[in-house]
């Protein structure tokens, strides 16, 4: 029986969908909950924090005393909610818990400094219809820099890649740089990735080629998780991750039951051991392809707000690029 084709596509979920087919249905199709993670948590929160230093104080007053500040404020904010309730936290790994986080903001201030940063948009989301597909993704923050380029800024609280991993964890970025490019007209000179645990800076420049093979990419898991829809067939894609995966309970190949698996359920990923995640992908390249070229070049459909709230009017970015912000962050420069 066909399955309910989800309504978008994110940069998290084509890395799910290329990870492991099965537990991309467990998560996005099925929808089963997925328990917080106190990694997961912290990231919210230090992600909050630097939004508020962002949003909340002009260049020149962005200091790390005030950053704390704003670190406190997000931690009374996030203590309300059910996800850090859910973490069970006694008093003393609570305070461990806003000590790391502080870590963390402490080391961000290693990484650049907020008072020269020209930020114009913080928590942005982007989507645009890229032939049928609607892709959207959250930019952290979008800078100008001096040559009035735009800059995508990305925090990361986990451990940086290894040299070896690196390149496929530049994944999301090129489609963040895609995103960007559709909605706004303008390809980013930039992507910064700031790892705060490890303090390291990884910078990755979008070009045309990272575009359309982002494009082709992203094209072709679409058709992948379209077809995977309609045959209701998912497979199981055995790596290192299943360590981690909130669903081996529920996997074949670890002996759970569901879901029914029509293929390859001999814990491998085909009946010919042949059919992983890339296999997937590639065969349909073919569907995707076409579609993905044109995107390349060509007008979509797109918007973006700030903040996840709906978008309240036409903030001009630079240069006349027109893009819908519902606020500028206290000292951005339009
Ligand atoms: S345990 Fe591994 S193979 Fe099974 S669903 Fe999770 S990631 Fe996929």
């Amino acid at each position: 029986m066909p399955l309910q084709v989800p309504r978008s596509l994110s940069p998290s979920k084509v890395t799910a969908f290329r990870s492991c087919p099965l537990a991309f249905r467990f998560s996005v199709i099925d929808r089963l909950p997925e328990p917080v993670s106190p990694a997961t948590v912290k990231g919210t929160l230090v992600h909050r924090a630097l939004e508020r230093l962002f949003w909340y104080h002009q260049q020149g007053e962005r200091s790390p005393s005030v950053a704390l500040s704003e670190l406190d404020l997000a931690f009374e904010e996030i203590k309300e909610d059910d996800e850090f309730r859910s973490l069970g936290l006694c008093e003393k790994d609570s305070d461990d818990f806003l000590d790391d986080a502080a870590t963390l903001v402490g080391h961000y201030f290693e990484l650049e400094d907020p008072n020269v940063a020209r930020a114009i948009g913080i928590e942005i989301l982007l989507e645009a219809d890229l032939d049928g597909m609607l892709l959207r993704g959250i930019i952290d923050r979008l800078d100008l820099d001096d040559s009035g380029d735009l800059v995508i800024v990305d925090y990361k609280t986990g451990r940086a890649p290894g040299v070896t991993h690196e390149h496929g964890r530049l994944g999301p970025v090129h489609t963040y740089a895609l995103l960007c490019e559709r909605v706004l007209g303008r390809r980013p000179s930039k992507v910064r990735l700031l790892y705060l645990r490890d303090r390291i800076a990884i910078e990755a420049v979008p070009s045309e080629q990272s575009s359309r093979a982002t494009g082709v990419r992203t094209a072709a898991v679409w058709s992948a998780i379209c077809r995977a829809c309609a045959t209701d067939d998912f497979r199981p894609h055995v790596s290192a991750l299943c360590g981690l995966c909130s669903f081996r309970h529920l996997c074949p190949v670890f002996g759970g039951e569901g879901p029914v698996i029509k293929n390859g359920t001999d814990g491998t990923d085909g009946t010919d051991g042949t059919d992983g995640p890339a296999d997937l992908v590639g065969r349909a390249c073919g569907a995707g392809l076409a579609g993905a070229e044109k995107a390349g070049g060509g007008e979509a459909g797109g918007g973006v707000t700030a903040g996840g709230e709906p978008a309240t009017g036409g903030v001009p970015v630079s240069g006349g690029v027109p893009a819908k912000v519902s606020g500028l962050p206290a000292g951005a420069t339009k």
